[in-house]
């Protein structure tokens, strides 16, 4: 089982704890993975070349020993926990944005960089002004536009609260289970075959940003806008098969030549 796919526990990663960290979005995680885990136990996907590979990247991470400190290095000890799990963070956004997986790992790719955004700048915050950043998950006490790119905010947006570390561990050995089975070769003499992936839609109002890296620490960051009317805000009609994005605009122009990738779209919306 996958920690978060069980009933919410009072002390569980889908709830604030006491301390005011916030909870983990883990809505999406749960449905992909249970679907991830059905299917490859029936066989009804059996994953090529690619997944496997990213799957073993990402199961490297996820299994990865902290490392060894003495009693003296409790601080060093909470870094490294949360490096840990910003390592995850790092290597699902990485396969899922690379467009070499199956449009049901990506899916799952996806579900696991959102459970993860938490961490997206902890430790190590991203080096310059226009990375990426991503909405603090929803239930936290950021202060209101702290999402937004303005100076005023990057206060705030540089000193994020506390990620829930307890959470995001509490959230390894289901994933791993998951992982090790996608990562696992395939029996002899069975070809590759994945499920179809499920399609979702939903509306999303607000800034689509495209993130370049033109160079170390150098990011470009440009809001996407519908090439019909210059609309920059939406509210977007999204509709996603992971093999492709496509932004239907309130004018009525439709299009996936956005250059929007999967990340960038999907860890932006709600946790649904
Ligand atoms: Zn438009």
């Amino acid at each position: 089982m996958v920690p978060g796919a069980e009933e919410p526990d009072p002390k569980g990663p889908t709830s604030a704890s006491a301390s005011g960290v916030s909870p983990l979005p883990v809505r999406a995680l749960r449905r992909e993975a249970e679907r991830a885990r059905g299917w490859l136990e029936s066989g009804v996907w059996r994953p090529d070349a690619a997944d496997a590979e990213a799957a073993a990247r990402v199961l490297a991470r996820l299994t990865a020993p902290l490392p060894r400190r003495g009693a003296a290095w409790a601080r060093a000890r909470a870094v490294d926990r949360d490096r840990r799990l910003q390592r995850i963070w790092r290597s699902a956004v990485h396969h899922l944005d690379a467009g070499a997986v199956s449009p049901p790992a990506a899916a799952l790719l996806a579900a696991v960089a959102r459970a993860y955004v938490p961490w997206y700048g902890t430790p190590n915050p991203p080096p310059a002004a226009a990375a990426p950043r991503y909405p603090v998950p929803s239930g936290s006490a950021a202060p209101e536009g702290a999402a937004a790119h303005g100076a005023a905010t990057r206060d705030a947006a540089d000193r994020p609260e506390a990620p829930p570390t307890d959470a995001g561990e509490a959230l390894l050995p289901g994933l791993t289970d998951v992982f090790t089975a996608l990562a696992a070769p395939a029996p002899p003499g069975t070809g590759d075959r994945y499920p179809a992936a499920v399609p979702w839609r939903t509306r999303y109002a607000g800034h689509l940003r495209h993130y370049g890296r033109p160079a170390r620490h150098v990011w470009t960051a440009d809001t996407f806008r519908c090439p019909g009317c210059s609309n920059a805000d939406g509210p977007w009609t999204v509709v996603c098969d992971w093999r492709r994005v496509t932004l239907g605009c309130p004018c009525g122009l439709t299009t996936d030549r956005h250059g929007l990738t999967f990340s960038e779209v999907f860890l932006v919306l709600p946790d649904a």
